[in-house]
């Protein structure tokens, strides 16, 4: 596939204008200034009026939540679990998941994103839905010990023999929910499944003032520091909110390198109020990238949406708008979400998987069309509408706004699955 006169390329480092982007099968193999030879024939794409950028990775969400959306407003986290998510929950079958996280999917693509990071339960499920759909999921099944401490860990060991060379698109990593739902011997031995099968481990951490009080009561620490004491931080931790940080838990957090997700939409729709410090996890060595969380907290998979929101709430809060610049907030939702899920991609360069989105350059909500202005206008202007085309390991899921998969049949599924919860 051929890229041909790609009018402008944006990348975490940088701009390039007029360029021509080779694709052979899953990897970008050339950018160049000249049209290679014999590009008539393959797939080629005139790009003359698109900006192409790296695809979106969403690092954490729960994308079969899709049946959520707009279900339990005005309640904070712990009322909006018990009284009205785990209740419908509870009705879910495996088909269910399945058609909701189709949906789900439909919703990434046409925003952008051909990544994501998801927990959940019926994980098989998923998994086929990105296989059908194209795209790449990391996929933990949710882990709780609450009732029985063997069961989700074996899921999980099952879960992962099964889909860990079954697809290319699909990663199972392991998925402990969060302190309040695992008690240590569970995290433990998370942590020793996911090293057995050089995995990745993903998690909620300090979400809310109730988990740190909680952990306090419980440990006589904060929650960082319980599980750096229990030996479970490292480089292959994604933790997801991180809001409630003192500075010697982002001491801890970028002295054991860990991938730290930024969930701006959903911390600010349930109210946790402490917002994640940004400016100074950056600092540190830890690696910031950024999720939607589910559609039932959000209520939308679009990053767009969370770019904006980040760049927009520590600037509010700082009184600063010099924090969470638009290069720097373009990075989180790209490179380094794929450098959390161990995705060799997140940037436009040679060598690097092809996940590339193509951005409409005639669209209203980018113009003017001026160089130094693209990043602002993809971080606050653009959204879902502008995108054209999008490429995920080389293989279009979406040309000129048509999709690949069936559209009409991913909600037709959707409608019949949901007429139990409504
Ligand atoms: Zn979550």
């Amino acid at each position: 596939m051929l890229l041909k006169n790609v009018r402008f390329a944006a990348t975490p480092k940088g701009i390039l204008e007029n360029v021509n982007i080779e694709i052979e099968g899953p990897t970008i193999s050339k950018i160049s200034k000249t049209v290679p030879v014999g590009s008539k024939t393959g797939n080629v794409i005139d790009c003359s009026r698109l900006l192409a950028v790296p695809s979106f990775v969403n690092a954490h969400t729960h994308v079969p939540m899709t049946f959520l959306r707009g279900y339990g407003e005005g309640l904070t986290l712990n009322e909006w679990l018990t009284t009205r998510v785990w209740p419908a929950e509870a009705k879910l079958k495996p088909k269910d998941v399945h058609a909701f996280t189709k949906m789900g999917i439909i919703e990434m693509i046409r925003s952008g994103t051909t990544a994501f990071n998801d927990m959940y339960f019926f994980m098989d499920e998923v998994a086929r839905a990105c296989a059908e759909s194209g795209v790449r999921g990391f996929l933990s099944h949710g882990i709780i010990s609450l009732k029985d401490k063997t069961k989700d860990l074996k899921e999980t060991e099952r879960f992962i023999r099964e889909w860990k060379s079954k697809n290319e698109l699909v990663t199972p990593f392991v998925g402990p929910h969060a302190i309040y739902t695992c008690d240590e011997e569970t995290l433990l031995r998370s942590k020793e499944l996911a090293e057995k099968y050089k995995t990745k481990l993903h998690i909620h951490l300090s979400e809310t003032r109730k988990e740190v009080y909680d952990c306090w009561r419980a440990h006589g620490m904060r929650p960082v520091e319980y599980l750096d004491k229990i030996g479970f931080l490292g480089t292959n931790v994604i933790a997801a909110h991180c809001g409630w940080l003192t500075k010697n838990e982002i001491k801890i957090l970028g002295e054991r390198r860990v991938n730290v997700v930024h969930c701006p939409v959903s911390n600010m729709k349930l109210a946790t109020g402490g917002e994640m410090p940004l400016p100074e996890l950056l600092a540190t060595r830890a690696n910031v990238a950024l999720g939607t969380d589910g559609a039932s907290s959000n209520n939308s998979l679009s990053m767009f949406g969370e770019m904006k929101m980040a760049a927009l709430l520590h600037k509010h809060a700082r009184w600063d708008p010099t924090v969470a610049g638009v290069d720097e907030v373009l990075k989180m939702a790209t490179m380094n979400g794929a450098h959390a899920l161990g995705l060799d991609a997140g940037i436009l360069e040679e060598g690097k998987l092809a996940d590339i989105t193509l951005i409409d350059l005639d669209s209203t909500l980018v113009q003017p069309v001026v160089r130094d202005r693209l990043l602002a206008h993809l971080v606050y202007a653009a959204d879902s509408s502008c995108i054209s085309t999008v490429v995920c390991n080389g293989k279009i899921l979406m040309q000129d706004k048509i999709m690949r998969v069936d559209e009409e049949n991913v909600r037709e599924a959707f409608v019949k699955a949901f007429a139990k919860f409504s």
